[in-house]
């Protein structure tokens, strides 16, 4: 059985700053009543976390894989990923074929069809035949 681990693929932060991500965001913290979904102490301005992409359009994305969480446990959520699954996050970046395969990648990762060493191999396959 793969280890628990989460994975999100980077998202370029230009495709942040527009005005539908900012609708969107808005959207999201109105229905968590704008607080932090997280238990405990708060800390920090309220931030919109994907817990899962499936597109690279963050305005299109679904609103069950964005939440709201503050400044502390958002960072406390990303600390959480393993470096393994972070090395595949920066392969998905750099590569075309990744792009277009995101979504399922996203979903193998998510449920944990591969580990994350397993899928890092696999990506650098991919990048070696640079298809
Ligand atoms: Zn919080
Ligand atoms: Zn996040």
């Amino acid at each position: 059985m793969p280890t628990k681990y989460k994975a999100r693929p980077q998202i370029p932060t230009e495709n942040f700053s527009n005005s539908r991500w900012r609708a969107k965001r808005e959207v999201i913290m109105k229905r968590d009543d704008w607080r932090c979904q997280s238990l405990g102490e708060h800390a920090g301005d309220l931030n919109v976390h994907h817990r899962n992409y499936t597109t690279s359009e963050p305005w299109n994305e679904l609103d069950e894989n964005l939440i709201c969480l503050c400044e502390k446990h958002h960072q406390a959520e990303h600390d959480q990923l393993g470096s393994a699954a972070q090395d595949v996050a920066e392969a998905l970046k750099h590569s075309n074929w990744m792009v277009k395969h995101r979504k399922l990648l996203a979903r193998c990762i998510d449920e944990k069809i591969f580990s994350p060493e397993e899928l890092l191999a696999f990506v650098e396959k991919r990048l070696d035949v640079g298809s």
